[in-house]
């Protein structure tokens, strides 16, 4: 069995092998992955210990049950402190940074629903780093997790102990490290901190959030880190699971699908597309651009093509469902044990999401995975724009053409290309500056996409073409 990480080594020196059977039309050279030096540094300033600090200050909340904010304030819950304490970290970066970051919150109020007996209060904090670039500072990359916790036995009750150290204190910890790390530098595009609460009622920050402070940004790409504590009684293999969904969730609303949207799921299955949404196209930038900037210590992302784990959900789903590319970052191996339960001790068996049970190391690693795939996001220029495959003619070889990516940053572009049972891009294929080329292999055989690059080798996001007749 190949490792991750031998996998990767493996497809990059396939790529540098094709570089020999490029087409002959293709003259000039792509962009070399050079590395960023900005993002080496992000990557090393990580620190384990804070992480462990930020972790052990949320569990000695006690619990974050979202209910509590329906409980008197002389109670001082623990989901209030809680957020009180997230939005005064977020704050104190924002003062180290000279106001680089603008703190802020969003409230709904939710219920009554199935978690939710009675309305409840929901603060999500967030804190938004504004990009250097005029024009790519709309384009906005998110990072989060949620910050509330529950004891199953007792999910309605806001009282009941639940520490939730790695469910998702640790999720929570990456989020406030990736905003300490990477406020020290500057990228064009913007770069969001959120964190949730409600998700174990049902998703119900995010979702407010999703519907409402997102509908104003032109979000590219979501990293939701939920449970990636690494828990130490089990073993984790060095890998992180990153979920990504197919068949898109916005094309599967609840209740009726429209004529629009089943329209589009047609096309998914007459097109063979269902391994190529926004979401799985995150997935594989993070597998492909993140690993090379990573110590080879460090976990490496597992893609998992699945929305979730079996009939689970996170808060990435809010987004998916509003139609933006998100994925879930997970540990790779679960102890249930550890998650939802009350602290006791059961014939031997110690139940509780309790610190001692999360691995530092590997949350750091975790941390370092994020703070490089959102760091080369953010300084990436804008996708391509109307990407296009012609199938006016039934030819063997495939024209692609698009449109400059809108944010300026571009310099050149690139075809991905892959056999249809490959999981990641096999091949890259420079069209310089061009906006249009011909390749001698047939649509009927492969996938492609568009990305783009710009000076310094930073790469896109590819975007799958939509056929042209
Ligand atoms: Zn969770």
């Amino acid at each position: 069995m190949l490792t991750m990480k031998m996998k990767m080594i493996f497809s990059l020196c396939c790529l540098t092998l094709m570089a020999g059977y490029l087409p002959a039309q293709t003259t000039e050279r792509s962009q070399p992955a050079v590395m960023d030096t900005q993002i080496q540094h992000a990557v090393a300033a990580v620190s384990q210990e804070r992480l462990q600090a930020n972790d052990l200050a949320l569990v000695n909340f006690g619990t974050r049950h979202t209910l509590g904010t329906t409980l008197p304030p002389e109670k001082r819950a623990g989901v209030v402190q809680a957020r009180e304490w997230i939005n005064a970290q977020l704050q104190q970066l924002a003062e180290q940074c000279h106001g680089c970051l603008e703190v802020k919150t969003s409230k709904s109020t939710e219920g009554p629903a199935a978690r939710i007996p009675q309305p409840a209060e929901l603060v999500s904090v967030y804190a938004v780093q504004k990009g250097s670039s005029a024009e790519a500072a709309k384009r906005v990359i998110l990072i989060c997790a949620h910050y509330d916790t529950i004891a199953m036995a007792q999910m309605n009750d806001p009282e009941a102990p639940a520490p939730g150290a790695n469910d998702d204190g640790s999720g929570t910890s990456v989020v406030l490290e990736a905003a300490r790390v990477l406020s020290q530098q500057k990228f064009p595009a913007t770069i969001v901190y959120a964190l949730f609460p409600g998700e174990e009622q049902g998703l119900f920050g995010s979702k407010a959030f999703a519907q409402t402070v997102v509908s104003a940004w032109k979000l590219e790409a979501v990293l939701s880190n939920d449970i990636v504590g690494g828990d130490n009684t089990r073993d984790q293999q060095g890998m992180v699971r990153v979920f990504s969904e197919g068949i898109p969730a916005r094309l599967l609303p609840d209740g009726q699908i429209s004529g629009d949207t089943y329209k589009e799921l047609r096309r998914l299955r007459l097109l063979g597309a269902e391994s190529d949404s926004p979401s799985r196209q995150l997935a594989r930038f993070i597998a492909s651009e993140v690993p090379r900037y990573l110590p080879s210590s460090s976990v490496q992302p597992k893609l998992i093509f699945r929305q979730d784990r079996f009939l689970r959900g996170g808060d990435h789903t809010s987004f998916n469902e509003q139609g933006f590319a998100a994925v879930r970052l997970t540990e790779y191996a679960e102890n249930y044990d550890h998650q939802h339960q009350l602290p006791r001790l059961e014939n031997g068996i110690e139940y509780g999401d309790l610190q001692r049970f999360v691995n530092f190391e590997y949350l750091a690693g975790v941390t370092r995975l994020n703070v490089a795939a959102v760091a080369l996001l953010a300084s990436a220029p804008a996708p391509p724009a109307d990407v296009k495959l012609r199938t006016k003619e039934l030819v063997n070889t495939s024209t692609l053409h698009w449109a400059a990516s809108p944010d300026g940053l571009a310099t050149g572009y690139e075809v991905l290309c892959r056999d249809t049972t490959a999981p990641l891009w096999e091949k890259v294929i420079p069209a310089g500056a061009q906006f249009e080329i011909t390749v001698p292999y047939s649509k009927d055989n492969v996938v492609f996409a568009v990305r783009a690059y710009d000076a310094v080798g930073h790469r896109s996001l590819p975007v799958y073409p939509t056929p042209e007749r």
